[in-house]
């Protein structure tokens, strides 16, 4: 076990420097909150809109909505009220280009800046509004990176598709398996792999290889990664609805900078 230090804070203590350490961010923020309010929204609006258009990647993972209708068969007004409210304030983060995720049970709070400076605690960064709290700060690589990993907080599927080297995208399934087809015999061909070369490297049956580069097997995707790893390609796959949002964003975030 390693030691690390770290300061405490409580919510009257903690804004000043967690935005001094946003004000100081030069590469990525992930804020982990399960909830949004608008009133914390409209605080933290011009400080990530700034980081955003200096090119600062805002990676914000947040529960699922919908998970929240699914709890409850009868919502009152009220409660129904509140999760469209939730629903607006999330897209409201997604028209700054932030990347939002949202996964169905999340209840995590952190935030990591540039990988090396961790907040945890109590505290929801996106929604806070009175409450007492108490929060930690690391100013520490191998915290944030112990976190991240822990909670897969580097799974942001926008920073994906910016880093992927491959990404197919096609509008039905046999479309999908085509391209993957070609793009696995390609690269196989290219990097002079046998099919038993590529099966060693990515622990994937040559026949199981052959299938895909024949497009007559894409019924689990676990192996296509392997293969993608084993060439040293990141493979995203989105359906052809999702790829306009996201070229967009491409576009307005390479013309920003
Ligand atoms: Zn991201």
């Amino acid at each position: 076990m390693i030691a690390t230090e770290s300061d405490i804070f409580t919510d009257e203590t903690f804004w000043e420097p967690f935005y001094t350490d946003l004000a100081k961010a030069h590469k990525s923020i992930i804020i982990s909150c399960p909830f949004v309010r608008r009133w914390r929204l409209d605080r933290l609006e011009y400080q990530l809109k700034t980081m955003i258009r200096n090119g600062i990647a805002v990676c914000i993972f947040v529960q699922t909505p919908a998970s929240l209708r699914k709890e409850k068969t009868n919502l009152s007004a009220e409660e129904d009220r509140e999760i469209c409210d939730y629903e607006r304030d999330i897209k409201r983060m997604s028209t700054w280009k932030a990347h939002v995720t949202e996964r169905p049970r999340a209840h995590q709070k952190f935030a990591i800046i540039d990988g090396t400076k961790l907040w945890e605690g109590s505290l929801n960064i996106l929604s806070h509004r009175d409450g007492a709290e108490h929060m930690r700060r690391f100013d520490s690589r191998y915290e944030a990176e112990r976190v991240t990993k822990l909670h897969e907080l580097d799974r942001c599927f926008d920073c994906e598709v910016l880093r992927a080297k491959y990404f197919v995208a096609a509008p039905n399934v046999e479309l999908q398996r085509q391209m993957i087809a070609h793009a696995i015999h390609s690269h196989r061909k290219y990097q002079k792999f046998s099919l038993r070369d590529l099966s060693a490297a990515s622990g994937v049956a040559h026949q199981r290889i052959s299938q895909i580069e024949n497009a007559k097997y894409l019924r689990a995707i676990d192996p296509l990664f392997e293969i993608f790893n084993a060439l040293g390609l990141r493979l995203i796959v989105a359906q052809a609805d999702d790829v306009s949002a996201v070229l967009n964003q491409i576009e307005i975030r390479s013309e920003a900078r």
